[in-house]
């Protein structure tokens, strides 16, 4: 056998990365280490991890067995030289763009977001001085014209929540490259089972382990994986993954840890003095979930692609926005970027307006009305009155959710019975 050919696949990571059998008990499931603190062998030793000097664990806010096991799993899916886990998908954008940034930075970010991300950049911006510089469209020629002198970042979805736009990744890394700033992708809605963003150049990958990953809709939780390829100390803008740590004995963070310097000072600032730190539970649940994650994909997709080209069909609909269809604005980047389609969740309008959406949504008995997505149950939600309600108009026109969008979370179900669940709440519209 060539090397090539023993390195392990993807389903195959999804299952063994990153855990192994229990070295003292043989468990051969990851055992959850509820513990808060480890003893440790000596005062010197003690000292060394506090220091930096030695790795090991100490206390489980920083670091915790159970979730160095689905750190080490959701690298190895990413094709990432390190993973933090924390306690939500927003924690992860939030400690990327702290750890990046002081006050008076900025960084280019794409105008479709998930709107919880959105409206934390609003505040961000308004008490900390971070700015958002929103670009005016989805090309890498308009990402390239918002930056600045003070851009210190790219930030984008791969696949937008929640009109399943598929994102130029490649291109938009060629302006980040251009300009020597990190492409900061969050993949929640694609999984590293659709799209690997950082073997299209990104730089950092963020993900809302609450969604596919865990996939069965028990946890929150986040991860923020360091693709290891970034030159930080080039532009001298990073100074917290760059310059002396005085506290830490004057630790330099790019020279003690070249390869995975974003992902240390993402522990050190984000975790040790932040403190979202997952629990080693959720950690767990996340973990077994992930070793579903390729056969789950394929369903969802198959699946969405079903109801999509049933609505697109329906007379009361208006449009739908899934790019997996024939004729669809962004249907060449779906074919070059997802082949197996883009993901499970995605938009449609009702002719009837806001009315009819609600209604729609209110008929429905198999789907249920609810704000989570990629679970393994079938979901929806009216955008515009829940998730982008905080936003001004304008900013909700450039998400694309109007009064008249619902958005869909399409589940493992028998695909028969989401379609005819959906048939029989339109047909009580008028
Ligand atoms: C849900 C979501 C988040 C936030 O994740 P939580 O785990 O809910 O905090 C961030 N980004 C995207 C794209 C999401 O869908």
């Amino acid at each position: 056998m060539s090397a090539d050919s023993r390195t392990p696949r993807f389903a195959t990571q999804a299952i063994h990365a990153g855990a192994a059998p229990d070295p003292a008990t043989g468990a051969r499931v990851q055992p959850i280490y509820f513990t808060n603190g480890f003893v440790f062998d000596s005062t010197e030793q003690a000292a060394d991890i506090f220091a930096m000097r030695r790795t090991g664990f100490s206390y489980s806010r920083g670091s915790n067995p159970t979730v160095a096991a689905l750190e080490r799993r959701v690298a190895a899916l990413e094709g990432a030289k390190a993973a933090i886990a924390v306690s939500s998908g927003q924690s992860a954008v939030l400690l990327v763009l702290m750890t990046l940034m002081k006050s008076g930075d900025a960084y280019v970010a794409s105008p479709r977001l998930f709107g919880g991300s959105l409206g934390l950049m609003r505040r961000l911006d308004g008490r900390y001085d971070l700015k958002p510089q929103f670009a005016k469209g989805l090309t890498p020629e308009d990402f390239e014209a918002a930056i600045t002198p003070e851009t210190r970042a790219i930030v984008c979805e791969s696949i937008v929540n929640p009109c399943a736009t598929v994102m130029d990744l490649e291109g938009i890394a060629a302006v980040a490259r251009r300009h020597g700033l990190p492409l900061v992708v969050d993949n929640t809605l694609a999984s590293p089972a659709l799209i690997r963003p950082i073997a299209y150049g990104a730089d950092i990958v963020v993900h809302s382990t609450s969604k596919f990953l865990g996939g069965s809709g028990q946890t929150i939780g986040g991860v923020i994986c360091d693709a290891g390829s970034f030159d930080w100390t080039k532009s001298g803008h990073y100074n917290l993954i760059t310059e002396p740590w005085p506290d830490y004995d004057g630790l330099v963070i790019t020279e003690r840890f070249p390869e995975i310097a974003f992902g240390v000072a993402c522990r050190l600032f984000g975790l040790r003095d932040l403190g979202p730190g997952l629990s080693p539970m959720n950690a767990f649940l996340t973990l077994t979930g992930i070793e579903t994650l390729p056969l789950r994909m394929e369903r969802h997709c198959a699946n969405a692609r079903a109801v999509a080209a049933y609505l697109k069909d329906h007379p009361k609909v208006a449009w739908v926005s899934y790019p997996g269809l024939p004729g669809q604005p962004g249907e060449a980047l779906a074919a070059r970027y997802v082949p197996q389609g883009p993901g499970s969740i995605f938009t449609f309008a009702l002719k009837g307006g806001e009315p009819a959406a609600l209604k729609f949504i209110t008929s429905l008995e198999l789907v249920s009305h609810l704000v989570n997505i990629g679970e393994i149950k079938s979901l929806a939600i009216h955008p515009a009155t829940t998730t982008h309600r905080q936003l001004a108009a304008d900013e909700r026109a450039a998400a694309c959710v109007g009064p008249e969008t619902v958005r869909l979370s399409i589940g493992l179900e028998t695909v028969e019975d989401i379609i005819a669940d959906i048939e029989q709440a339109l047909a009580r519209l008028d």
